[in-house]
């Protein structure tokens, strides 16, 4: 294999690169990225960069040691796949031809109708931009009380400013984690002074205010819009890769083209839509450690070893000032069991199947987190009794 395109250049595309070297690759590595800036890491945006206590958030690499041709600012506008191997990427720099190609361009944030001016949190200048909007007094509306809109409504709040969010759900992060869950994180919001309001549906952004499908409207300074992303899949229009809510590939990240697995191309990351054989399904995990940990394992098939991506999923969010933790898949799970009170400021959730962990939210109990982590991971049972009792570890029987 001598040349390998990486499209996308957020933390999956950079770990590509990083384990394409690790793993001996000699060939030409070419890194093409529609964004200007070296692969930085996103979490932070939405936190520290938000509060104003980071503006840099680049991840180290050497690149000289890397050997890794750059194209910054540069997009890839479609694919052709050679037969049986290689192909051609077309980009705003040119075509380029490959040998192995890594499919990482991520996702993007959805927006609403409306002529009215949005902010989303996708991008360092994303964060930059909306970091200059909030000062104290400043009347913020926030669309969407997922993991975004909660983390933008902690750091907007301790700004001073005067936040609302709107939530078309009846309970905040349903569909990250189900109703029943989300809903005992509706008091954080009023406890850090934000209003929320469930059950309302935007009709559109407008100049100053957000209408709402009953004809209300919500005046304010400033709109950000958290409502979930898209995979980054235009590119790929006509190419014959297979699409199953991201790109479809199987436990090795091996892309299917016109019906046939290939080895060359793989795809990673928020884009990617992965084979579990823990699951027995698809996944498409759009956080961190996915994007961290996954492109070993895509770099591995393209040099021709044999690589399985087989993890309990896990990812971290920091809102109004707990840390809320989440390992495991839980919509595989047949009911709830709740350690410590959730009405309490420290309390885990875990999601069961007869006496098998399916999955658990932390907050604030980071060792349970860690601890559930590993009998996942080891799929060993547990005795739900004993995991009621948040004195004790959480462990196998
Ligand atoms: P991306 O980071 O989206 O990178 C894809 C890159 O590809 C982008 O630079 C994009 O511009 C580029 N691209 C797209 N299309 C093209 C094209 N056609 N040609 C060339 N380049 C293209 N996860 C957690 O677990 N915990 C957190 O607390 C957390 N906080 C987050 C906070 C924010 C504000 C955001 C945005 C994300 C957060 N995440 C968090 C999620 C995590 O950051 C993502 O899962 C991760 O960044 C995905 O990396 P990626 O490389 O797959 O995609």
């Amino acid at each position: 294999m001598n040349r390998v395109i990486v499209v996308g250049g957020g933390l999956a595309g950079v770990r590509a690169v990083e384990a394409l070297r690790r793993k001996g690759h000699e060939g030409e590595v070419i890194l093409v990225s529609a964004e200007r800036h070296r692969p930085y890491d996103r979490p932070p945006l939405s936190k520290a960069v938000l509060a104003g206590d980071a503006d840099d958030t680049t991840v180290e690499v050497d690149w000289d040691d890397l050997r890794c041709e750059t194209l910054l600012g540069e997009r890839a506008t479609a694919l052709r796949p050679g037969d049986p191997r290689g192909g051609t990427v077309v980009t705003t720099a040119g075509e380029l031809e490959f040998d192995g190609l890594v499919i990482a361009t991520g996702a993007t944030p959805i927006t609403l109708p409306g002529h009215g001016a949005q902010h989303v949190l996708r991008t360092i200048d994303d964060a930059r931009d909306l970091r200059a909007r909030l000062t104290p007094g400043v009347r913020l509306v926030i669309v969407g009380a997922g993991w975004i809109g909660a983390e933008v409504a902690t750091t907007a709040a301790r700004k001073g400013c005067s936040v609302t969010v709107v939530e078309a759900a009846d309970a905040p992060l349903s569909g990250a984690i189900g109703p029943e869950v989300g809903a005992l994180t509706a008091r954080w919001y009023g406890e850090a002074g934000v209003e929320l309001r469930t059950g309302v549906k935007v009709a559109a952004v407008e100049p100053g205010s957000l209408l709402l499908a009953d004809g209300d409207r919500v005046a304010a300074d400033a709109i950000v819009v958290g409502v979930g992303v898209r995979p980054e899949l235009g590119w790929l229009d006509g190419s014959g890769v297979e699409i199953d809510g991201g790109v479809a590939t199987d436990a090795a990240f091996r892309v299917t083209v016109a019906g046939t697995p290939r080895s060359d191309i793989v795809a990673v990351g928020d884009c990617a839509a992965w084979w579990s054989n823990r699951y027995g399904r698809r996944l498409l995990v759009e956080h961190w450690d996915t994007a961290l940990n996954a492109p070993a394992v895509a770099a591995a098939t393209l040099v021709g070893e044999d690589a399985e991506y087989d993890p309990v999923p896990y990812f971290w969010s920091e809102q109004f000032g707990r840390m809320v933790q989440y390992a495991g898949h839980h919509p595989v799970a047949e009911r709830t069991l709740y350690r410590g009170d959730p009405d309490g400021s420290k309390w885990s959730v875990c999601w069961l199947t007869g006496d098998r962990l399916d999955a658990i939210l932390t907050v604030d109990r980071p060792r349970d987190l860690v601890q559930a982590r590993r009998v996942m991971t080891a799929g060993t049972p547990v005795d739900p009794d004993l995991l009621a009792d948040p004195e004790r570890p959480v462990r196998e029987t």
